[in-house]
């Protein structure tokens, strides 16, 4: 396990808890007099990034991801378990290779996700979760082909389904049947998943019944339950309430007569996008102790799913201001990133730290309100609004942090955007882990 650079000079409005990036001063000429800061991403200063990559850009920092990998694997080293990251969160096949090198696990949505995966490395099919109420045949036959370690099952017209590919190819698939515990989350509603009204999972009083019907169908082998309430829960309660609920089907299912050999308990856990929790580690152990203490005594092998909280804080996205504006009194930074390269404050109101990269070392700067909005033609295409911000000009660069969740994963084209480039960082190495895409490759299936 590689570990970080020692964090220096980590200083400046919510910068404390996020170790992949770190403000450093910068001394120009022969005077100290002038001294800025600027922020880096382990050993490389993000001005130069920006310089050589262009903007808006995505950078990541490794050590900072495999370092919340490291907190995960520690909070659960003393049950058996397997870390199955969440690839949806953020599917850059190199950030998967990252992972995968340290053992890690993958949950999958879709068939494109899995060949990320199998591309990624291929060693890893046999830690692959394939989770989603939609899986189409075509995709299921591609998991048993590839021999992923588990199917979690969320209705009974997939069960068959999933049953016919199975017997047309003549594999076995191991199923967990995801069940909706009906637990209350406190999160965005959009991303709330563990409610009775929610189109996830099966009911968990009806789950008994079609355990049953599945372990009666040949190629199918029932293997475990899976649970997963929801993303960006932030409380370790309701997590514990599921689980509760899943240990005690799991006590029914044996006493019919299964073999339970994994709980899969999601993923979900949230980071506090505002001010970043002093210690990863200690939030990681709560959670922990919230999922393992229902499951004491019941000898089952454990599968998590983070996404957000492995890859969300490691991220940033970088943009430039192209223009000042002011409009009957309202102050805009009209950036050059957009929704479409990150839609989470659009989409969910979602807040994110905005910081200059460069900025005055006395922080003698002004500060002013003002709105951080993109290119876009839509109201919706902001980063920040009414933000209390040090006075920054055009062709200044800004961070938007925690983007390394859910950020290029979402993104899109709209308005025939290429999509930003990805850096990958490890110390004082930067990789371009995908370039900038060109608008042509945008509409030539059009031509
Ligand atoms: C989205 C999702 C995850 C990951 O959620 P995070 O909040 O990113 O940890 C895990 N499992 C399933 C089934 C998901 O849909």
């Amino acid at each position: 396990m590689t570990r970080p650079s020692a964090p220096t000079k980590n200083k400046g409005p919510g910068m404390e808890q996020r170790p992949g990036f770190v403000l450093r001063e910068r001394r120009r000429g022969l005077f100290r007099c002038g001294a800025t800061s600027a922020l880096h991403c382990e050993d490389i200063p993000l001005a130069k990034l920006a310089e050589r990559y262009g903007t808006p850009l995505y950078v990541y920092s490794a050590t900072a991801i495999l370092e919340r990998l490291a907190a995960f694997e520690h909070a659960f080293d003393r049950v058996p378990h397997t870390i199955c990251y969440s690839v949806k969160a953020n599917s850059n096949i190199n950030i998967l290779r990252l992972l995968a090198r340290e053992g890690c696990g993958f949950d999958v949505v879709s068939g494109g996700e899995l060949e990320r995966v199998l591309v990624a490395d291929r060693h890893a099919a046999g830690k692959i979760v394939f989770s989603g109420v939609g899986k189409s045949r075509e995709e299921m036959t591609a998991a048993l082909k590839a021999g992923i370690l588990l199917f979690n099952v969320e209705s009974e017209s997939e069960l068959w389904a999933l049953a016919e590919c199975a017997i047309r190819s003549r594999r076995e698939a191991r199923i967990a049947l995801r069940v909706n515990p009906d637990v209350a989350a406190e999160t965005h509603p959009y991303i709330s998943t563990g409610l009775r009204k929610h189109k996830f999972g099966v009911p968990i009083r009806s789950a008994r019944e079609l355990y049953a019907k599945a372990s009666a169908a040949r190629y199918l082998k029932v293997s475990g339950v899976s649970v997963h309430i929801g993303s960006q829960i932030t409380e370790v309660a309701p997590f514990a309430e599921a689980v509760d609920r899943v240990a005690a089907l799991v006590r029914e299912l044996r006493a019919d007569g299964h073999r339970i050999d994994y709980v899969d308990t999601g993923g979900g856990l949230g980071i506090d996008y505002q001010e970043p929790a002093p210690d990863f580690s200690d939030c990681v152990a709560r959670y922990a102790r919230a999922v393992t203490n229902p499951l004491r005594g019941l000898k089952v092998h454990l599968l998590l799913e983070p996404g957000r909280a492995i890859v969300g804080p490691a991220g940033a996205l970088l943009t430039s201001v192209i223009y000042r504006k002011e409009n009957g009194g309202k102050h805009f930074l009209v950036v050059d990133a957009a929704m479409n390269d990150l839609i989470r404050p659009a989409l969910y109101g979602a807040y994110h730290e905005i910081v200059p990269v460069v900025r005055a070392k006395n922080s003698t700067a002004k500060k002013e309100t003002v709105d951080v909005v993109g290119p876009v033609c839509e109201s919706g295409d902001f980063f920040a609004r009414d933000r209390e911000l040090p006075r920054v000009e055009e062709g200044d660069l800004l961070a938007i942090l925690d983007t390394g969740a859910y950020g290029m994963a979402l993104a899109s084209n709209y308005n025939t955007r290429p999509r930003p480039a990805e850096i990958l960082v490890r110390g004082k190495s930067a990789k371009v882990i995908r370039r900038r895409e060109k608008a042509r490759e945008l509409y030539s299936p059009e031509l």
